[in-house]
């Protein structure tokens, strides 16, 4: 018996579609985010499954322990917002679902790139008020420009693919290089000529401690003025209030988020009333040349598909040991 947490309708769908009786597997759904108030919810389950914005810290996991549950089946590939450490400890077992669709993140990366560049946001707005003007969406050919990509794990590879069909120039930075890329013709370089040189930053790395903010005053200052940097990865990789600050100078020229720090408190909300908007999160949504979406870019039919096959597939080989 599984309780599933962060459960919008259409995870309920895609669950219950690939959900067969003879897999044993029995879900029950709650739109709670799991945290140590809601952890009552758990009682009497073998398992949770969770989002990325439950926050699966140390007091978390000890309550879960408590509960004698034994599994935490994540419906996401990222798993930093997991204890691991805790989890291990307390012998309960952590499933993600790694490669449910990088093609999607990936689009979604390069929808906010060509959405910023030829400011279609704007534009749609000028239309719906009967404004044909084009003055100020000037826009720049991507052919031939230089693209970077922080991370070239799965999502990241599927971005520089689609960026070479651009015909850009594509500079990678990886802790473990692709080889394939190499041959496709992505230079792998350091992060000091990658911002010296680029003109788009995409991120596609993890967030960890070496990652933790990695765009910030210092390393802006080494970039092209009007650079865009494009985060589909995870909020804390960007120092928000720090790129607001080089919005102001145009060192930033576009900024595309799909993930923000502190997004738990606002992207998973439904209910407006009950939205947490912090200030620098609605300074952000002030800038003409930046563009936020919440957390959206795995949200495609494959995807949710992958994920509930994966999520079922993960409890299933736990269940069988
Ligand atoms: P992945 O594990 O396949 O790739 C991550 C890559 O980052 C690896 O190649 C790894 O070597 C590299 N890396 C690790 N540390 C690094 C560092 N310090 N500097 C540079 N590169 C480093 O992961 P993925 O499936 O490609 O996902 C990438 C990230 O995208 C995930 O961690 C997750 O946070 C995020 N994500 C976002 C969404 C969304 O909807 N917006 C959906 C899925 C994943």
């Amino acid at each position: 018996k599984i309780a599933v947490f962060s459960c919008k309708p259409y995870d309920k769908r895609t669950l219950e579609n690939v959900a067969e009786s003879e897999s044993g597997i029995e879900f029950h759904f709650f739109e709670s985010r799991l945290s140590l108030e809601t952890m009552t919810l758990a009682k009497g389950f073998d398992g949770v499954s969770c989002f990325v914005n439950d926050d699966l810290n140390r007091d978390v996991i000890l309550e879960l322990a408590a509960l004698n549950i034994k599994c935490i089946a994540l419906r996401c590939a990222g798993y930093n917002n997991v204890d691991l450490v805790s989890a291990r400890a307390n012998g309960i077992s952590v499933f993600h679902v790694p490669d449910y669709s990088p093609t999607s993140v990936a689009e979604h990366a390069v929808a906010l790139i060509l959405a910023l560049n030829r400011k279609t946001h704007r534009a749609y707005n000028r239309v719906k008020d009967n404004n044909f003007a084009l003055e100020g969406l000037l826009g720049f050919n991507l052919e031939g420009k230089t693209v970077a990509c922080i991370g070239t794990g799965r999502i990241g590879q599927a971005f520089c693919r689609i960026m070479k069909g651009f015909g850009c120039h594509v500079l990678c930075y990886d802790i473990s290089p692709n080889d394939q890329l190499i041959e496709m013709g992505c230079e792998y370089t350091d992060l000091h000529d990658i911002y010296r040189k680029a003109d788009i930053i995409s991120l596609h790395c993890p967030l960890n401690a070496s990652t933790h903010h990695l765009i910030n005053e210092r390393t802006l200052k080494e970039m092209k003025d009007g650079i865009m940097i494009i985060n589909t990865s995870r909020g804390a990789l960007v120092n928000a209030q720090e790129a607001i600050d080089n919005i102001y100078t145009g060192k930033i020229g576009y900024l595309g988020l799909d993930v923000y720090e502190q997004e738990g408190n606002i992207f998973f909300e439904d209910m407006s009333d009950h939205i947490v908007y912090d200030s620098v999160f609605q300074l952000l949504l002030t800038f003409p040349n930046v563009i936020v979406t919440g957390h959206q870019g795995y949200f495609t039919d494959i995807a949710l598909q992958h994920i509930a096959e994966t999520t079922l597939n993960n409890l299933i080989s736990f269940k069988n040991g």
